[in-house]
């Protein structure tokens, strides 16, 4: 579905990404696990076309998006949830969610928000609610549910469970593999190795920009090497 291809990413003078390549099949959740400044957001931020590569190609449904814009592979069915929440803070639950579905033809409004207030009672609950008076478990909620408006074929998400409570970060993982068992195929980039690699198919480990290694959730979740480094032993 997904085939990232030796890509390099700077910023200015720094080489943030170097020679990555790792594909997502159609029906697998694949985790991005690494410490901080790995580069897991810069590799998302490129295949969503918000930064790009000087090498390399993308390919995303047998189609080349090395160069397409961000704004059309939404239509595409490629949706990224960003780090740090974003919600349109000033705005209902609503008017986020709908805002979510602004590629697709009006029709599919309607019928986008019974999916999502189904997958998320608590935003149904709170649909008339400022954006910004939720929590933040419920902020998150809310932006990967404006992402399901546009009915993504790959959802991606950047760090789902950063700064939640343990509590929450299980309620949202639930939700990703809910998401996934009714069909969403899943990029996960997350610091949260345990829970990240717990549902992953399969996960590679960034380091300063580099994989270094890669295997099924399971095999990555025992390895000696993994625990030491991101798991605590
Ligand atoms: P984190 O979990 O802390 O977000 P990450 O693995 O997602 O880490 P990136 O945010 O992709 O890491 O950062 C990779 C490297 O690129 C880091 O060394 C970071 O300092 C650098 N970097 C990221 N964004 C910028 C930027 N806008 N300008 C310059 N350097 C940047």
């Amino acid at each position: 579905m997904l085939s990232v291809y030796n890509i390099n990413v700077w910023y200015g003078a720094i080489h943030a990404i170097k020679d990555i390549s790792f594909n997502v099949n159609e029906g697998e959740i694949v985790a991005l696990i690494g410490a901080n400044g790995a580069g897991k957001s810069t590799t998302l931020k490129t295949v969503s076309g918000l930064l790009r590569s000087k090498t390399g190609s993308i390919k995303f449904m047998g189609e080349d998006i090395t160069h397409t814009p961000a704004d059309k592979l939404v239509g595409k069915g490629l949706a990224q949830v960003p780090e740090g929440r974003r919600a349109f803070l000033q705005m209902t639950v609503e008017e986020n969610l709908e805002m979510g579905a602004y590629t697709q033809p009006k029709s599919t409004v309607a019928p986008g928000l019974e999916r999502v207030y189904e997958q998320f009672p608590r935003l149904k609950e709170r649909r008339r609610q400022v954006a910004g008076t939720l929590s933040g478990g419920e902020q998150q909620m809310l932006v990967m549910g404006r992402a399901l408006m546009s009915n993504p074929k790959l959802l991606m998400l950047d760090e789902p469970s950063m700064g939640l409570a343990p509590i929450l970060i299980e309620q949202i993982f639930q939700i990703v593999e809910d998401l996934h068992k009714a069909g969403t195929t899943v990029l996960l980039v997350e610091q949260n190795a345990q829970m990240a690699l717990s549902i992953a198919t399969r996960g590679y480990v960034l380091e300063t920009g580099k994989i270094t290694m890669t295997g099924t959730g399971q095999e990555l979740l025992h390895d000696d090497n993994v625990r030491k480094a991101y798991l605590g032993g």
